[in-house]
């Protein structure tokens, strides 16, 4: 029977109160939950052509720094520029005056550092292949740029993200992750910093810590707890939060990223199983680093990650609502009961 798996029948709209928009739950556009798999092959660039395996290091843009620092061609994880990086490191940040604009247009240098994390030397090892002490070791090069990049007064928020698969906007197969250190604070990180200060002046708790996740858990490790979010702007989108508060993402340690590296692994590897191995994005949402004090007790950092599994349409754009057919609930019982492999 159609939607035997759902309880729940009819559409509702259920705002995200962390980052203050509207989703619609339609399960009359869905198939089943249970029935959703990904179609697009995952793999845009062969082998042969790969500039980030190990022997190829000359055909990547300079090296920032590797992992273990003193490796020669033992390396495990490097962190090098983007040799088409979106922002130009070497032009001094400066605000310029837009001519002829009366209405607001502002416009900035295009100043800031675009890089890219090479998270193993082998080509066919995926994050899923590593052991979770290896993620966390990914993480913490992640935690290292970010403390060289935050020294510099004219960065204000650094963008962790991660695409894997063509549709999920990669263009490298060689598991990899980018990093975008910006000299201006985003509008939809300035309206989540905003919505969350919002909900702690209402209440005198920080959103995050007061999440309400009884039906929409995944998975609790020591530190951090895996959910679907109460109102998942995608199906299937999983957001990984610290348990104890946290403002910003670089605080994390060597034991908590270990635990992180296994969580993300084991949510990862549940998603690749339930979804045929799909398309995805994972973001790190931290907060800017100048932020006023006021903020710092409603700011808490998390880790979302995304399945590419429909586009997004003019709906979508015209409103900044999303139409998301699987009712969270549905969704994380779903990824909780999905078996995967034991971990390493
Ligand atoms: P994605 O397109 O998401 O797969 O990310 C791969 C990134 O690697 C892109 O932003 C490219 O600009 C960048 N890239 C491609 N080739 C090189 C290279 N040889 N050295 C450094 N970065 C590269
Ligand atoms: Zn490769
Ligand atoms: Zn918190």
């Amino acid at each position: 029977m159609a939607g035997a798996e759902s309880p729940n029948q009819s559409s509702e709209i259920r705002k995200d109160g962390i980052n203050d928009r509207w989703v619609i739950f339609s399960p009359a556009r869905s198939r089943r939950p249970s029935d959703f798999k990904s179609k697009s092959n995952p793999n845009p660039n062969n082998q042969s052509e790969c500039p980030f395996c190990k022997g190829h290091e000359h055909e990547c843009a300079p090296e920032i720094f590797r992992i273990p620092a003193d490796s020669t061609s033992d390396w495990r994880i490097r962190v090098i520029q983007n040799l088409y990086p979106a922002l130009n490191r070497d032009l001094h940040f400066q605000n310029r005056n837009h001519e002829g604009s009366s209405h607001g247009d502002v416009s900035v240098s295009g100043f800031g550092f675009h890089d890219v994390v090479i998270e193993s030397p082998v080509h066919s090892v995926h994050l899923i292949d590593l052991s979770p002490a290896e993620v966390g070791d990914v993480l913490l090069a992640f935690k290292a740029r970010i403390d060289q990049l935050r020294m510099n007064d004219s960065i204000k928020y650094v963008q962790v993200f991660k695409n894997h698969g063509a549709s999920a906007g990669a263009s490298m197969s060689h598991s990899h992750s980018q990093m975008i250190a910006l000299p201006i604070v985003p509008t939809t990180v300035s309206a989540r910093l905003n919505s969350m200060k919002e909900y702690y002046e209402q209440t005198g708790n920080c959103s995050l810590c007061d999440i309400r996740v009884d039906d929409l858990i995944i998975h609790d490790s020591t530190h951090f707890k895996s959910v679907v979010p109460f109102a998942a702007t995608f199906p299937f989108e999983i957001w990984i939060i610290p348990r104890d508060h946290s403002t910003y993402f670089h605080d994390l340690d060597s034991e908590k990223a270990v635990d992180l590296g296994g969580l993300l692994k084991f949510m990862l590897l549940k998603m690749s199983s339930q979804l045929n191995n799909p398309p995805f994005n994972f973001m790190i949402h931290t907060s800017p680093f100048q932020v006023d004090p006021s903020y710092l007790p409603c700011c808490h950092w998390f880790l979302q990650i995304v399945p590419q599994l429909s586009g997004v349409g003019g709906f979508e754009l015209g409103t900044g609502c999303y139409i998301n057919p699987v009712f969270p609930e549905d969704a994380a019982k779903i990824l909780r009961e999905v078996k995967v492999p034991d971990q390493k």
